[in-house]
């Protein structure tokens, strides 16, 4: 299944930090790295709910993991974090961008559209951005940064044959534009102009739930992750090493998901096995099932 693995570089010494991560695929992506030996940041935006996922981990005989709280909405949270990490370890190989959250089941309002922008989309760039400095330069391979997206990104679910044209011109892609397209929706959103055509309808799709923001937000964090890979390669070529991907999990069994079919350890597999092995052949790019996935 997928490709070659590389050489086993990881050790206590790695340092990986996980967001959203007191419950669901987040917890299990903490898990399944603190089984590797790494020393894991579990992040959570709730204390006590952080508290509690820690206590569980260290009840399990996980020794090496480590809690700081971390709401993705606020620059201040993701501030305070970035701090805490360089006093603490100085430096980070592995971000872990799992936090998300869905639509309104009663369907789509401009408040909870900014509020799954900002916690899907927004924050993931906020995030990678305050942390970027801290991602260690001599990661073998390279540090890694990870973002759970989701198949509902997938472009096969957007009508707007325009957009679909710009942001599969991979090579090409900026976060200006990604930025720019999540401001139309939102746009569309606030003017009733949401359900005219351009936006997805997952419906059409097979999809009875309202998810049309959600999937908004994972192709704009799919797009996200390839404009990444771009900046960093100019940026950094020859200097500091980063890898970027974009994961799906599949539609697993979680409070976000009730009915989901997979268990969160095969959710949590393919972020954890990108995290570990890094494939060059997919920088930048989505994957499911430890498999490059078309966009
Ligand atoms: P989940 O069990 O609901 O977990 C979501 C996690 O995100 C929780 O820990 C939640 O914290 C946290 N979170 C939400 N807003 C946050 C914020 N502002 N700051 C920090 N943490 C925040 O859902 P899940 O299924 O594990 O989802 C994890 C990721 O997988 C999401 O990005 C989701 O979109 C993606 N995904 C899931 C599926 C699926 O079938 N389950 C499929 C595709 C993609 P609280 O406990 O405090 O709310």
């Amino acid at each position: 299944m997928g490709q070659q693995a590389e050489a086993k570089w990881w050790s206590k010494d790695t340092v990986a930090v996980v967001t959203g991560a007191n419950k669901g695929i987040g917890f299990e992506i903490v898990r399944q790295l603190a089984k590797e030996g790494i020393t894991v940041v579990l992040t959570a935006r709730d204390a006590t709910r952080g508290a509690e996922a820690i206590e569980s981990l260290k009840k399990q005989g996980f020794q090496n993991v480590n809690f700081h709280t971390l709401d993705v909405g606020s620059q201040e949270s993701i501030d305070a974090l970035a701090e805490w990490l360089h006093t603490t370890y100085g430096a980070i190989d592995i971000l872990i961008n799992n936090a998300g959250i869905l639509d309104d089941p009663n369907g789509v309002n401009l408040e909870i559209a900014k509020s799954v922008l900002a916690t899907n989309y927004f924050a993931v760039k906020n995030v990678t951005k305050t942390l970027l400095p801290l991602l260690r330069d001599d990661t073998p391979g390279g540090a890694r940064v990870i973002v759970v997206a989701s198949r509902l990104g997938q472009l096969k679910g957007l009508p707007n044959k325009d957009y679909v044209t710009t942001l599969t011109d991979r090579e090409h892609i900026t976060e200006d534009f990604v930025d720019s397209f999540v401001n139309k929706y939102l746009e569309d959103v606030a003017n009733g102009n949401h359900n005219k055509g351009d936006w997805p309808d997952l419906t059409k799709l097979g999809w009875e739930a309202p998810v049309e923001t959600y999937a908004v937000s994972k192709i704009a964090v799919i797009a996200y992750v390839s404009a990444l890979h771009n900046t960093l390669v100019a940026r950094h070529e020859g200097e500091k090493k980063i890898n970027v991907f974009s994961s799906c999990p599949g539609h697993v069994r979680t409070d976000l998901a009730p009915n989901g079919i997979k268990t969160v350890e095969e959710g949590a597999d393919t972020p954890v096995w990108l995290a570990l092995h890094s494939p060059k052949e997919g920088l930048g790019k989505l994957y499911g099932e430890r498999t490059i996935l078309d966009f």
